[in-house]
C-alpha cells in the first residue's frame, strides 16, 4: 500500500478508536484524526491522477513547467508546500472527481469550531463527525479510489462507522421532523433550518420544545446532545449567518449584492434582501421606491420617509 494511503487508513482507524474510548479528552483527537484521514484519502487520489514523470505534481501547491528530453513540455511540482482544502476542491472539480462536499464542509467546519472555541468534544459531536465522514468515505473510497470501504478500512472500523452513523442519522431525522412542524412563514426558512445547530456544543441534534407556537420569537430549542436550551434569536441568528455565508463571501469577492442587510427594526444583519423581510423580526419595507426618483430603497433608507438618501438630503436642505 502506498504510504499516503496507509497513513489515511491509520488516521481514520485511530479516530474511530478515539471515539470508542468514550473519553471526552479524546473526542477532539477523534475529530482531528478523522478529518485528517479523509483529507489524506483525497490527496491519494490526486497522487494517482498525477502523470508518472511529474513528481506527484497534483499534490503540490505550485506547478512549474519543465522540458522533457524529447522537447515536449510537462508540469512538475515546485516547492515543498502541498495542496490545501481549496486547492483539492478546485483540482477535483476540473478533473471531475465528485465528493459529497456538503458533508465534508460540515466536517471541516466542526473541526475548526472545536479547535478555536472548545477543548473537548462531546460524544454526540464526534458521532456527527463520524456520520458525515461515513457518507463522504462510502462514495469516495468506492468510486474515486476503487476499493471496498470494508476491505480498505478494516471490518472493525467500518462497522463502527456504519453503526454510529445509522443511530445518528435517525436522531437527526427526528430533530428535523420536529423543526418542520414549526409554521415557518416563508420558504426561505428551509435554508436556515438546515443550518440549525446547538449554540453551546454545535451539535445539529436540536429540536424545538414548543413547535406549535404561533409567535416565532418565543420558540425555544433543546439540544438533545448536551441538554442545554437556546432561544429563537441566538439559534436562528447563527443559522441565518451560516445559511448565507457562501453567498455573502461570493458577493464580497466577486462583487454583487450581499444576501443579507442590517435590519432597520432590530438592527441585526438578518434582513434577507431578495425576500424583502427580516428573518429574525419579520420587519418588511414600508417604502420600496423613492417618491421622487423611483430608486429602489433598502432597509437603511426606511427612516427617510419614502425618499432615497439624496432626495432626503435635498428635502432637508430646502426646509
Ligand atoms: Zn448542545
Ligand atoms: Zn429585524
Ligand atoms: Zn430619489
Amino acid at each position: 500500500m502506498n504510504p499516503l494511503l496507509a497513513n489515511a487508513v491509520s488516521a481514520i482507524q485511530a479516530g474511530v478508536e478515539d471515539y470508542e474510548a468514550s473519553d471526552p479528552n479524546r473526542g477532539l483527537s477523534a475529530v482531528r484524526n478523522i478529518t485528517a484521514g479523509v483529507l489524506l484519502l483525497f490527496k491519494e487520489k490526486l497522487r494517482r491522477l498525477s502523470p508518472p514523470d511529474s513528481d506527484e505534481v497534483l499534490l503540490k501547491e505550485r506547478l512549474r513547467p519543465s522540458l522533457r528530453p524529447d522537447g515536449s513540455i510537462t508540469f512538475v511540482g515546485a516547492g515543498r508546500k502541498t495542496v490545501d482544502v481549496q486547492h483539492i476542491k478546485d483540482r477535483f472539480e476540473s478533473l471531475h472527481v465528485s465528493v459529497e462536499w456538503d458533508r465534508f464542509d460540515a466536517l471541516v467546519r466542526l473541526r475548526n469550531d472545536l479547535e478555536h472555541y472548545y477543548t473537548t468534544a462531546s460524544a454526540a459531536t464526534v458521532q456527527s463527525v463520524l456520520a458525515d465522514a461515513l457518507v463522504v468515505l462510502q462514495a469516495f473510497i468506492a468510486t474515486a479510489l476503487g476499493h471496498e470501504p470494508l476491505d480498505l478500512l478494516g471490518e472493525k472500523t467500518w462497522q463502527t462507522l456504519l453503526n454510529v452513523a445509522s443511530v445518528y442519522e435517525k436522531q437527526l431525522q427526528d430533530c428535523r421532523a420536529e423543526l418542520s412542524r414549526i409554521d415557518w412563514p416563508h420558504p426561505i426558512y428551509d435554508a436556515v433550518v438546515a443550518e440549525v445547530c446547538c449554540i453551546h456544543c454545535r451539535s445539529p441534534l436540536v429540536k424545538p420544545t414548543n413547535p406549535e407556537t404561533s409567535d416565532l420569537t418565543t420558540l425555544e430549542f433543546l439540544c438533545t446532545s448536551c441538554g442545554k436550551t437556546s432561544n429563537f434569536e441566538d439559534t436562528i441568528g447563527d443559522a441565518i449567518a451560516e445559511a448565507f455565508a457562501a453567498d455573502a463571501y461570493i458577493a464580497m469577492t466577486d462583487g454583487g449584492d450581499p444576501p443579507l442587510d442590517y435590519c432597520h427594526e432590530c438592527g441585526e444583519e438578518s434582513f434577507h434582501v431578495e425576500s424583502g423581510f427580516c428573518l429574525l423580526c419579520q420587519a418588511s419595507l414600508s417604502y420600496e421606491k423613492c417618491g421622487v426618483c423611483g430608486a429602489a430603497l433598502g432597509p437603511e433608507d426606511q427612516h427617510g420617509g419614502g425618499l432615497c438618501g439624496y432626495h432626503k438630503w435635498q428635502a432637508d436642505r430646502d426646509d
